[in-house]
């Protein structure tokens, strides 16, 4: 039975009054003619774009003239950001999953009072590990910090890991273990002032336009290498591309590294001062000469020594690494292999060099340090008792309150339901249904759950569809709070639009369960977004991600945001930063690790009846990820392929008798798709290629995943391609 929730004095001021959190107009210290500034929603490379207002009401954006991460640039994802806040199905009333299975509105004290009522149950009968959340890098910081206290100190959860896990996960550990922190080191600039720059996995002219655009501004007409099974769009523009046999990186890097040693290219004085673990990675790498790398990559001995020869030549080499690299079953060893090179030939802490992930979602960031999932909030250890004392100090909480542990992660969250130990589930601005791999394995999962609570701009999304109760959310442009990107650079969001009919800001939501649950006077601090702000300064004080010297929001916009660290007394804040400069690492011993281990065949290989590798990955700047927001744009959907394609190499082609954008049925172990056939020579013999944006190419990938990060493998699974037999059609 539902019964209507008694309203408690801030229900009523978040849900009755005009003015409260996503509700009521634009805040009235906005001028109704003002143009804000504030930091894209989509993609961590974090541009500025300057919302213009009329009357009040935001009618355009242009992105902002000298703000130093754009620099007026924007990709047309950021040009048409404002378009998803009015789409047709935004949700606007909370709804809730009626006898007869049919989503039906209800009001926001119904919603608040099912949601606490049936999650109360199933935490009190089945203990805290039988509830958990799956958060996102797509939310403000502030928002994620909140709910990453709600969920485990207010709510007592153990289990929440957020999207990330599908991004970020293994950058987190590789730079744990190699630096001792989570710490991308570097700067944009670095792209200006490399002399070779090498792009492992990474499609940046169709991922990250605006980073390209800071490569193209490059003046010392630098080397720019890719390595890529796939002739990409940025292979084409580069100056060396090596196509090697999919997920054979590991093994190239270690014979590179032995290449380099045998070339003397070593930075001896920088290994032996800052860095530990040489001597023994020398031996491991001996193993891996000319003849092993050329077999398992397919690269030519001529290959493979260019390539050495111009990392042992170069001033300034910088190594960049994205999903190519972190979605894979060996990502972490790969991304720490990447790390190696960069540490033996000194090419780290100098403006142009450094082993530099480069992280997907708008604030990946801030959730790798403050969402309270996989860290203790502020970068700290669950099981360190001087962390979990300080803080507990902080947020004024009894110590008991902190989980001893961190959150399992995202898949053995699915594992958990599957087995019956996680029985209620609560989904934040994320379309798992969609965007998880192996989608037969995830849809089941949620279908097993006795609660699902999706809480999303849109009650349209593959994942609401499923939900028990939907929670209307208000979306960037909706609400306030910091994003922090890719070079670690803070920046600001605003509230520029009035979230529709009673969508809240997620913020606002978890306010109303904080109060609903019993424990809103745990959170009389966390009154608004810089309120919070102001506690994670707090958090972070001493940590390496130290952001206690901001003087707040207005700080942030008016020096373009602000790359961490910035420690209380920090007197000057240069506008490009980047760490190590002094050799330190943050290893007690301040030294750097080589990490390395044995390369390991993939979970799944080509042959039998599925003899094609699947490759995926973006195939347009003007789509983001599900489709979810950018889906909603005439102009971005003109600018993408909206339906499914297959990338299938002309021999591959010929030998199942398919000819240029003829029908055809892709099949895995676990699923099938139907896709036209784009007949190309960017993929090799023995490979296709799918974009990740369809909702059906999940249907076929694997449930493999690295196991230090436990990030999918999204790039690489068995498939075969046919035209469609009677039964397909
Ligand atoms: Fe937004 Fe990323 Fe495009 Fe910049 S590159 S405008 S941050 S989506």
């Amino acid at each position: 039975m539902i019964r209507p929730q008694r309203e408690g004095p801030l229900t009523r001021e978040l849900v009755r009054q005009p003015g409260g959190f996503g509700l009521g107009q634009v805040p009235s210290r906005l001028k109704p003619d003002e143009t804000v500034s504030m930091v894209c929603g989509f993609c961590s490379t974090g541009c500025s774009l300057d919302v213009h207002l009329r009357n009040g009401v935001p009618v355009n954006l242009t992105p902002t003239r000298g703000y130093p991460v754009n620099l007026g640039m924007a990709c047309p994802k950021g040009w048409e950001s404002l378009r998803p806040l009015a789409a047709d199905d935004r949700a606007t009333t909370p709804l809730w999953r009626d006898a007869r299975g049919r989503l039906q509105p209800v009001s926001w004290p119904t919603a608040i009072n099912v949601f606490v009522e049936k999650m109360r149950s199933v935490l009190d009968t089945h203990g805290p590990e039988s509830a958990a959340f799956l958060s996102t890098g797509q939310i403000p910081t502030e928002e994620m910090a909140l709910l990453g206290a709600l969920t485990k100190f207010g709510m007592g959860m153990l289990h929440g890991d957020g999207n990330t896990r599908q991004c970020m996960a293994t950058s987190v550990v590789a730079y744990k273990q190699a630096f001792g922190f989570d710490a991308p080191p570097y700067s944009y600039a670095d792209f200006e002032s490399s002399d070779v720059i090498v792009l492992w996995g990474s499609n940046l002219c169709i991922a990250h336009p605006i980073m390209w655009e800071r490569v193209c501004m490059n003046p010392h007409r630098p080397e720019i290498i890719v390595v890529d099974p796939r002739t990409t769009e940025t292979a084409v523009a580069a100056t060396q591309h090596y196509g090697l046999q999919p997920k054979s990186d590991l093994v190239l890097l270690y014979g590179l590294a032995r290449l380099l040693i045998e070339r003397g290219a070593v930075d001896r004085g920088f290994v032996e001062g800052h860095t530990s673990g040489f001597d023994e990675f020398v031996a491991h790498v001996g193993a891996y000469d000319l003849d092993m790398v050329s077999d398992a990559t397919g690269l030519t001995h001529e290959q493979l020594e260019r390539f050495a020869s111009t990392i042992a030549t170069g001033q300034r080499v910088s190594f960049w690494w994205t999903m190519g690299v972190n979605q894979s079953h060996q990502a972490v060893r790969t991304a720490q292999a990447i790390i190696n090179l960069a540490l033996m030939t000194g090419n780290i802490g100098r403006p142009g060099t450094g082993a530099n992930s480069i992280t997907g979602q708008c604030n990946a960031m801030g959730s790798r340090l403050f969402s309270n999932t996989t860290n203790l909030m502020g970068g700290h250890d669950f099981a360190d008792p001087i962390h979990r004392a300080k803080v507990a100090d902080v947020l004024d909480i009894d110590e008991e309150r902190i989980p001893p542990r961190p959150s399992d992660a995202y898949d053995q969250i699915l594992d958990h339901i599957l087995e019956g130990r996680i029985k209620a589930l609560w989904i934040i601005a994320t379309n798992s249904a969609h965007s998880w791999i192996n989608q037969h394995h995830v849809r089941e999962a949620l279908s097993r759950l006795e609660l699902l609570v999706v809480q999303d701009m849109y009650a349209t999304t593959e994942t609401a569809q499923l939900a028990h109760l939907v929670l209307p959310a208000a979306g960037w442009g909706e609400k306030e709070g910091t994003f922090i990107n890719s070079e670690r650079r803070i920046g600001t969001v605003k509230r520029v639009a009035k979230a529709p009919g009673h969508a809240l800001s997620d913020f606002a939501i978890f306010r109303l369960i904080a109060e609903a649950w019993g424990c809103g006077e745990m959170f009389k601090r966390w009154s608004t977004p810089e309120d919070v702000f102001t506690i994670l300064q707090e958090l972070s004080s001493g940590q390496p991600c130290d952001i206690s010297g901001i003087d707040g929001y207005r700080a942030l916009d008016a020096q373009g945001g602000i790359q961490w660290p910035v420690p209380a007394g920090t007197a000057v804040i240069d506008t490009e930063r980047r760490l190590f400069e002094d050799g330190r690492f943050f290893h007690p011993d301040g030294r750097a690790r080589f990490v390395f281990d044995q390369p390991r065949p993939p979970l799944e290989r080509p042959g039998g009846q599925y003899p094609l590798v699947l490759l995926t990955g973006r195939a347009s700047s003007a789509q983001w990820h599900t489709g979810t927001r950018t889906g909603k744009s005439a102009l971005l959907r003109s600018l993408s392929p909206t339906k499914p394609y297959v990338e299938i190499s002309p021999g591959d082609a010929t030998k199942r008798d398919i000819e240029p954008n003829d029908r055809v049925v892709v099949r895995s172990a676990r699923g099938s798709m139907r896709a036209r056939a784009f007949v190309t020579a960017n993929v090799a013999e023995g490979q296709v290629f799918i974009p990740m944006h369809f909702e059906e190419t999940n249907r076929l990938s694997d449930s493999s995943f690295d196991p230090h990060s436990r990030q999918p493998s999204y790039k690489y699974c068995a498939v075969e391609v046919s035209k469609p037999e009677p039964a397909d059609r």
